[in-house]
């Protein structure tokens, strides 16, 4: 039997083994979901918002072995981890109370007959998520995806299969049978799934991976939700607050060891104050030190893989070898762990990997324009990603000129992204394919369907 090999980011050492999931297992599992669908879809919506909704108050009683099982199993620092738990469990009600409002059917009056329309759910969906925030990314599909009415089957990553298996659990103690089923595995079980009777796929991953379940999908014309990676700009021009920019640049190249789809992931400061801009930001870096996530001294824990920290590895050098100035860190420590300090490279060249392509780890990654504003825009826009970025600046007229030229699902303007409760979370370009969160994007779980009368 194949098995998950469940292993700690931290020590190196296994500590769990999952058996994964067979075909048959598989066509099984989804077989069911199918089967539960049209009892759970004609059940009011406010009665599995009920059920549904129950979860919060399980994920509060279950935080801390949640919370250690998601340090074990993916190095997260455990303050991070408790957080990570109780901030979706705030966030369970407030996104209930949003699906129910974007199924609301609407009227519309003309011509001869009056229309209603209504928002149906698409049967099966199967969710497909990673690693980083083992918590969070099953919860922003499995929420809606459920409470629009679609039943689910769920494959958490192979990096963190006890902490789906939890949740699946916790939810599983409210939903009638066959209403949310789990799967456990790596990739080959992912594509599986993408093959089988499932209607839609809610994925959040790598863009590799969503290019693939986008060309599985096509088959059936399957419908699709995909969040994707990112390679976030931020821009930083002379006039900015630079102590404040630079303490969000650290923190969020950093933050979960720099593993974040919405990491600042490359930073283009105006020239005349680039040297002052490093200056404070090798400052800021040095406070994050790596360690065991269990250790209360450590800003940051491992990397998941030991492939994850080749990669940073990889590109590090890359960049040094192309003319980068390694200004910090760098250099893989000795010993068991996937472990890679807080680094911050500076003139960074424009064709490095590190610029190129989606990093994931601990890299502050600095490079310089001359000030001039569309040649800040055209190089935070050369990449095929979109998920998110940030400009800082004096000038508010000019914040707002950039914030709308910059070819992002989410900036921020001297801040970091984010948006007020309510609004979607968004991939543009080739980070995403559909979005998540607000009305809209609960709306992608359902088909619009219209009835008019005579
Ligand atoms: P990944 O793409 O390697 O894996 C994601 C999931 O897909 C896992 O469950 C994996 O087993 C499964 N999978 C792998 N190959 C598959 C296939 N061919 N068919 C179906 N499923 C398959 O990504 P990851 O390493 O787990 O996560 C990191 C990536 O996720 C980063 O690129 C990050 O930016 C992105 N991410 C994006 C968001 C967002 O909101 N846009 C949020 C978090 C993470």
């Amino acid at each position: 039997m194949s098995m998950i090999h469940d292993v700690d980011p931290a020590t190196g050492e296994p500590f769990a083994e999952i058996p994964c999931t067979t075909p048959a297992e598989l066509a099984a599992a989804v077989a069911r979901a199918r089967a539960a669908q049209p009892a759970w879809a004609a059940m009011p919506a406010n009665e599995r918002a009920e059920l549904i909704g129950r979860l919060a108050d399980d994920l509060v009683t279950h935080t801390a072995e949640i919370a250690e099982l998601i340090t074990r199993e993916m190095g997260k620092v455990h303050k991070d981890a408790l957080g990570e738990v109780q901030g979706y469990a705030k966030n369970v009600p407030l996104e209930l109370q949003e699906v129910l409002q974007a199924i609301e059917p609407e009227r519309f009056e003309g011509g001869a007959s009056e229309t209603v329309l209504v928002r149906e759910p698409l049967g099966v969906v199967a969710a497909i998520t990673p690693w980083n925030f083992p918590v969070g990314m099953p919860l922003s599909i499995l929420i809606p995806a459920l409470a629009t009415g679609n039943t689910v089957v769920f494959k958490p990553s192979e990096h963190v299969p006890l902490v789906g298996a939890k949740l699946a659990e916790l939810l599983n103690k409210h939903l009638p049978a066959g209403v949310l089923e789990l799967v456990q595995g790596e990739g080959a079980v992912g594509a599986q799934l993408v093959d089988s009777d499932v209607d839609m796929i809610g994925f959040v991953g790598s863009r590799a991976t969503g290019q693939h379940i986008m060309t599985a999908a096509a088959r059936d014309l399957k419908r699709l939700v995909l969040e994707l990676g990112g390679k976030d700009p931020m821009v930083v021009f002379g006039d900015a607050d630079l102590d404040a920019a630079a303490e969000s640049a650290v923190r969020h190249s950093l933050r979960n060891t720099g593993q974040v789809c919405c990491a600042v992931e490359r930073v283009y400061i105006e020239d005349s104050v680039a040297d002052d801009f490093a200056a404070r930001v090798v400052a800021k870096a040095r406070d994050w030190a790596h360690g065991n996530g269990f250790e209360e001294s450590s800003k940051m824990g491992p990397l998941v893989s030991r492939e994850q920290r080749d990669k940073v590895e990889a590109q590090v050098k890359d960049a040094v070898e192309r003319g980068a100035a390694l200004l910090l860190g760098g250099t893989t420590p000795d010993g068991a762990g996937n472990f890679y300090p807080a680094t911050v490279l500076a003139n960074v060249p424009a064709d490095a990997q590190v610029v190129r392509d989606e990093t994931f780890g601990p890299v502050v990654c600095l490079s310089r324009f001359s000030g001039d504003e569309d040649e800040a825009v055209a190089q935070a826009n050369d990449t095929p990603y979109g998920l998110g970025a940030n400009v800082w600046t004096g000038d508010k007229e000019r914040g707002a000129r950039v914030a709308t030229r910059l070819k992002a699902g989410q900036v921020g303007v001297n801040r970091y992204l984010g948006g007020a409760p309510g609004t979607p979370w968004v991939g543009a370009r080739q980070s995403g394919f559909g979005f998540l969160g607000g009305i809209e994007g609960h709306r992608q779980f359902t088909t619009p369907k219209t009835i008019c009368t005579a």
